[in-house]
């Protein structure tokens, strides 16, 4: 019973991040109501090319009108998503401690359930906005930060829904707004967008002291090894010329902007999901 229930939550997680996909598409360029289209052709699909996912597979990632290659944004965006319902429908299980499902109270369930996957379906969005845009937009962090402020309030308790959290846990947020702030304004921009501050804010918010600190530090560590790699990546590409290099990677140096909400969003992931402890890891190297 617990795995269908999961497996339909994963399923509702991939339609969400269809949804997403639009909102990702659209915002500030088109509304976002109305039916989606072949960006190459201008067909209107039908429903049997909008399931999430499967349609991508059958129609091996072409459009059914002028073959023209479908992004990949589209299936990974709704699998993320759908992973990301799943990761929450257990992390609630473990949240109240309870053995089984039925033990948490439907009306709680359900309302932590909507405020998680309303944080996490605006995480997703900032982060593959981001990565395409390098800015994150205000209509998709301000709820972030309130969502995660509320969340912040949540009783850990099947038996209240909301409870006062500590000092540590209040002001992390606030601090890290301030210290990404403060790298903002002293780099005038060049370090780190101000944006970056406000999604620093909602992460302290959902994630607390002791996780709120832990994602920070991953996310610095994840930032700087992929930088590494990819300045290292780009001095070997220089060193053969190679023509065929893909020009993103040309372009790379020390001044280049690497967007870095997709760091502090995989950072949040890895501390609220997995529970993952950089202060543990580094006990393990003994520092
Ligand atoms: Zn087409």
């Amino acid at each position: 019973m617990l795995a269908y229930l999961a497996t339909l939550f994963f399923i509702f997680g991939t339609v969400v991040g269809s949804f997403l996909n639009v909102v990702i598409l659209r915002y500030d360029r088109m509304p976002l109501t109305g039916r989606s289209g072949c960006p190459s052709c201008g067909r209107v699909l039908g429903w049997k090319e909008l399931v999430p996912v499967l349609s991508f597979l059958i129609q091996r990632g072409r459009c059914r009108g002028c073959d023209h290659p479908i992004s990949r944004q589209y299936p990974l965006v709704e699998v993320a998503t759908g992973l990301v319902f799943l990761a929450i429908f257990f992390f609630l299980i473990d949240f109240y401690q309870v053995s089984n499902i039925y033990e948490i109270p439907l009306i709680f369930f359900g309302s932590s359930f909507l405020i998680l996957a309303s944080v996490w379906g605006l995480l997703v969005a900032i982060f593959v906005y981001d990565l395409y845009h390098k800015i994150i937009p205000d209509d998709l962090v301000f709820p972030f930060i309130f969502l995660s402020l509320l969340w912040l309030f949540h009783s850990v308790s099947p038996d209240e829904f909301l409870s006062f959290p500590s000092l540590w846990d209040l002001f992390i947020g606030p601090f890290m707004f301030l210290f990404f702030a403060s790298l903002w304004f002293f780099s005038k921009g060049t370090w780190m967008g101000f944006g970056d501050a406000k999604l620093a804010l909602g992460m302290g918010f959902l994630l607390g002291f002791y996780y709120g600190l832990s994602a920070f530090m991953l996310s610095f560590w994840i930032g700087a090894g992929v930088a590494l790699a990819l300045l290292a990546f780009r001095s070997v590409v220089n060193d053969f010329g190679s023509q065929k290099a893909p020009a993103f990677l040309k372009n790379i140096g020390l001044k280049s902007e690497i967007p870095f909400a997709p760091f502090l969003i995989i950072g949040t992931a890895l501390a609220f999901f997995f529970h993952m402890d950089a202060f543990g890891i580094i006990s393990l190297f003994g520092i």
